[in-house]
């Protein structure tokens, strides 16, 4: 191989990967954008209260059992800026920001191949009541 077409082939697969980088980069920003575009405002019912909370439509079809209620045992984890405010039945009002969550990362064998993940509870960060509890299984 000539010094030529070896600086070629160099050069080429450097091309190569800066191309790939690039469209992995692309990809990424493409999937960020439409997350933060598809954040819609909904009221997230639980057993203590409820949240009002920004979610993806792929949370929301993934929380809705077939019923217009949305319910936060179903979501799981919202990270804190998700939440707008909240509403405590124990202290009859609303606060805003988000309820005080507590997870625990169990991955406890409970038979069967299934496996509970993480359990969490929201809780009012005024009283302690709890919002909504949410268990994780890996399937
Ligand atoms: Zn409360």
């Amino acid at each position: 191989m000539s010094q030529f077409s070896l600086t070629l082939l160099r050069r080429s697969s450097i091309g190569e990967i800066n191309h790939q980088v690039l469209l992995k980069l692309r990809i990424i920003c493409i999937r960020d954008m439409n997350e933060s575009e598809d954040l819609e405002e909904k009221k997230l019912l639980g057993s203590g209260g409820y949240a009002l909370a920004k979610i993806t439509e792929q949370e929301e079809i993934k929380a809705n059992l077939g019923i217009p209620q949305i319910f936060l045992a179903n979501l799981g984890r919202l990270s804190e800026d998700r939440f707008l405010k909240y509403y405590c039945n124990v202290c009859g009002k609303e606060f805003s920001g988000s309820p005080l969550l507590k997870y625990e990362t169990l991955n406890e064998e409970l038979g069967q191949g299934v496996i509970l993940v993480e359990k969490g509870e929201y809780k009012c960060k005024n009283c302690d009541n709890v919002i909504a509890f949410y268990r994780k299984f890996n399937k």
